[in-house]
């Protein structure tokens, strides 16, 4: 450890990962937060620090596997599917899966990463969860149910042998929902015969033993602490009365962030998809968000497609921080991708008046950009992994039901996603850097927490 501080071990690290460009921009995003816990003037917590920031970059374990199905045609397609074994200080690795052409293992790491802090941020709830992501560079776009349900069958058939309710406990992410956990549980049923074992996958539908708003925790929850952290720093009563709000994604996080958004009097002013945005200047009505939720979850439709059943405007090739019609908005909701929000897009909100970013996708913004909201420490910036933590979250709550053979009705469950958010937020403030950043206090209280349970552990 001594020698890692005597040549700068972010160097190292810079070289080890450069050909894996999102890995390193999360790995350099934290290193920047835990700096001072690096440069601690105690000699034996700097090299704490350092030593666990360096098993933390390399994950536990690595699965990589070959995943053959075949389509309508009959013709044979080949991808690769992965899982991530990140870190099981806290508990079995947990995190989703992700289907998009962009997966690899780097994206994946970053994902993972990622997760094992914002896990981490779930501790203090009683909620014990390590960190991992899987998934595979297979699209579903344009694949038949028939397609998908083959491909989640395969992925499944290599995947069994490597998760359990206490080992790795997979979830969705992009392109994989309720219909994807269904499909990959009915797999795993038939492999093993654990038909009890109903937390080895979360995010499942109520019937096959899923937890109440699981599907909407994450846009929930994103709502829920933006709410507290605008009422606690703009010192605001209502703090989204009247307020222009612009989401991106279409997607379960971006609908269900809508939904919490419309329901506390927001003005919501766009969704979008990888295609366009639709535009809604006098905001979004209640209406127009039930048509584009059965459009997405039933009829699985593109936005283009639904122009004229909604009163918002299409506007194709642009996402709602590109687009020039979309001029001012007080707070902004990155609900779709990483790197969607890039250094010219965030000078033009903060021109326009900006007030708060709130990620609800992992990694949404650029390292450049997140540069400048450094600078501009009067606009609320909550990264993913404190602001999205509602979804895993509310897994972490599905797995406790699950355990115990029971369900709790929804209320029960949005109470305690209220109460994990108001967790999370209270340790952000905690933590908080000396400019009260909180995306300081996100990245160091996640990370002092999986340091101690790795201390604890004897550094395995
Ligand atoms: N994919 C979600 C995330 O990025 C949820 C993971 C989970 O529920 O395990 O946190």
């Amino acid at each position: 450890a001594a020698q890692a501080h005597s040549t700068p071990f972010l160097v190292q690290l810079q070289q080890k990962y450069a050909h894996q460009e999102t890995f390193l921009q999360a790995v350099q995003e934290m290193y920047l937060s835990l700096e001072p816990l690096f440069n601690h003037p105690d000699e034996v917590l700097r090299d704490k620090y350092i030593k666990a920031f360096q098993m933390l970059t390399e994950p536990e374990r690595t699965i990589s596997f070959r995943v053959p199905w075949e389509d309508d045609n009959g013709v044979l397609h080949i991808n690769r599917g992965y899982r991530v074994e990140f870190s099981s200080a806290l508990g079995p690795y947990k995190g989703g899966l992700r289907f998009h052409p962009s997966v690899d293992e780097g994206i994946l790491k970053f994902l993972g990463f990622e997760q094992i802090f914002k896990n981490a941020l779930l501790q203090k709830s009683g909620l014990q969860l390590g960190g991992g992501k899987g998934g595979s560079d297979f699209d579903p776009k344009n694949k038949s149910d028939a397609e998908v349900k083959r491909f989640c069958q395969s992925f499944m058939t290599e995947l069994h042998r490597h998760i359990s309710p206490n080992i790795d406990v997979p979830a969705g992410d992009i392109n994989v929902g309720g219909r994807e956990i269904g499909y990959l549980f009915g797999q795993y049923k038939r492999l093993t015969n654990m038909h009890g074992d109903f937390g080895v996958l979360t995010g499942k539908s109520l019937t096959i033993g899923g937890s109440h708003i699981r599907k909407e925790a994450t846009g929930y929850g994103l709502v829920y602490i933006a709410k507290l952290a605008i009422e606690d720093k703009l010192k605001q009563r209502d703090a989204f009365k009247g307020k222009r709000c612009a989401v991106s994604g279409s997607g379960n996080v971006s609908q269900y962030a809508c939904e919490k958004l419309l329901d506390f009097g927001a003005k919501v002013v766009s969704v979008s998809d990888s295609n366009g945005v639709l535009h809604f200047e006098n905001g979004m009505s209640k209406d127009d968000w039930e048509v584009i939720v059965k459009a997405k979850q039933r009829d699985r439709l593109r936005l283009s497609e639904i122009e004229g059943l909604v009163s918002g405007k299409y506007i194709a090739g642009k996402s709602p921080w590109s687009c020039e019609q979309m001029t001012n908005y007080d707070f902004a909701f990155p609900c779709a991708t990483q790197n969607e929000i890039d250094e010219e897009s965030i000078q033009k909100m903060i021109g326009s008046g900006l007030r708060g970013v709130f990620e609800g996708a992992n990694l949404p913004t650029t390292e450049k950009a997140q540069e400048i909201l450094r600078r501009h420490t009067n606009i609320i910036y909550i990264p993913g992994k404190a602001a999205n933590a509602g979804g895993v979250g509310c897994s972490g709550l599905e797995m406790s039901q699950n355990s115990q053979k029971l369900g709790w009705n929804p209320n029960v469950v949005d109470e305690k996603l209220k109460d994990l958010m108001a967790e999370i937020y209270q340790q952000l403030i905690d933590t908080a850097g000396p400019d009260g950043s909180l995306e300081v206090g996100a990245n160091q209280a996640g990370f002092l927490k999986v340091v101690d349970a790795m201390d604890e552990l004897g550094w395995l």
